[in-house]
C-alpha cells in the first residue's frame, strides 16, 4: 500500500471509529466504587476513616440513582466493609461495559514535621528536634482523571472493551482488517482520547457542583496516572470528596447533611454529562 492510500484509509478508519463510538454512547452502567475497605482503612481523621465515609457516600448515591433515574444500571465494586483489589474493582466494570466508573476518596494531608525543641550534644552544638503535628488546615475538592502518562494498562482495558465493537463495525465495512495492525493503536488511541475528553468533561461538571453549588473549596481537575483509573476501559473519574484530616470536613463528610450535598454534587453532574455527551 503507497502512503498515501494507507493515509487515506487511515483517516477514514479513525473518522469512522470516533463516529461509531459517539453515536453508541449512552450512559446506562455506572459502576460506584468505595475507596479503599476492610484491612485498608486509607486515610484516617481524628474519629472516622476513609473507608467508612466512602463506602456510605457510594451507598447513597447508588440509591440516588436508583430512586430517581431507574433506567440506569447501578453497580458497585463493594457494597460492604471489605478489601477489594484494585484489578478486581476495574475487572467489575469492565466486564459489566460500564459507560461511567466513578471512585469516591476522602483526602488528608501528611503530618507536618516540626521543630519541637533544642538539645545539646557534649560539645555544647545546640542540634533541633523534630516531631510531627497534624495538618489540619487544608480543605477542598478534587476530581482525577487518568494521567496522559503510562497508559499502558488503559491500552489494554480498551482494547478488550472496545476492539469488540470495533470489530463488528470493521468486519462488516472493511473485510480482512487485521486488528494487529498498527493502525489499530491508532483507532485505540483515538478511543483513549474520546474516554480521555469525557473524564475530563464528567470531572469539571463534579467539581462545578461542589465549587458552585455546595460552596466548596476547589482544588480542580487534575490528570495523575492512578491505577484504578488506567485499567477501566472508560470515562472514568476519582473524586476526592475533601479532607478527613481537616477537623472542620471531617465533620462535614460525617454529617449526614453533608453527604447529602456530595450526593447531590456527583448527581447532578452525572446527569449533565448523560444530557451533553450522549448522541441520538
Ligand atoms: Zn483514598
Amino acid at each position: 500500500m503507497t502512503l498515501k492510500k494507507s493515509t487515506l484509509l487511515l483517516l477514514i478508519l479513525s473518522i469512522s471509529a470516533q463516529f461509531a463510538f459517539s453515536q453508541g454512547y449512552k450512559v446506562k452502567t455506572i459502576v460506584i466504587d468505595a475507596g479503599h475497605g476492610g484491612g485498608k482503612p486509607g486515610a484516617a481523621g481524628t474519629y472516622s476513616k476513609e473507608k467508612n465515609v466512602a463506602l456510605q457516600v457510594a451507598l447513597k448515591l447508588g440509591k440516588k440513582f436508583e430512586d430517581e433515574m431507574p433506567e440506569l444500571k447501578i453497580l458497585y465494586t463493594r457494597k460492604t466493609d471489605v478489601d477489594v483489589d484494585f484489578y478486581k474493582r476495574a475487572d467489575i466494570a469492565n466486564d459489566a461495559k460500564a459507560d461511567i466508573f466513578i471512585s469516591i476518596h476522602c483526602n488528608s494531608m501528611p503530618d507536618r514535621r516540626v521543630v519541637t525543641g533544642y538539645t545539646k550534644t557534649k560539645s555544647g552544638k545546640k542540634v533541633p528536634k523534630y516531631g510531627y503535628v497534624k495538618n489540619s488546615i487544608t480543605s477542598g475538592t478534587e476530581t482525577f482523571v487518568a494521567g496522559t502518562h503510562r497508559l499502558n494498562e488503559q491500552d489494554v482495558a480498551i482494547r478488550e472493551n472496545a476492539d469488540i465493537k470495533l470489530e463488528k463495525n470493521y468486519k462488516q465495512n472493511y473485510d480482512g482488517y487485521d486488528p494487529n495492525d498498527p493502525e489499530t493503536f491508532i483507532i485505540l488511541s483515538l478511543f483513549k482520547n474520546t474516554f480521555r475528553d469525557k473524564s475530563l468533561k464528567l470531572a469539571s461538571l463534579i467539581q462545578d457542583n461542589y465549587t458552585n453549588v455546595n460552596k466548596r473549596v476547589n482544588r480542580g481537575v487534575k490528570e495523575q496516572g492512578i491505577l484504578i483509573l488506567q485499567r477501566v476501559g472508560m470515562p472514568a473519574v476519582l473524586t476526592e470528596i475533601g479532607f478527613i484530616s481537616n477537623p472542620t470536613e471531617e465533620d462535614y463528610l460525617n454529617s449526614a447533611s453533608g453527604q447529602e450535598e456530595i450526593v447531590t454534587a456527583i448527581f447532578n453532574a452525572v446527569k449533565t454529562y448523560k444530557r451533553q455527551t450522549e448522541v441520538n
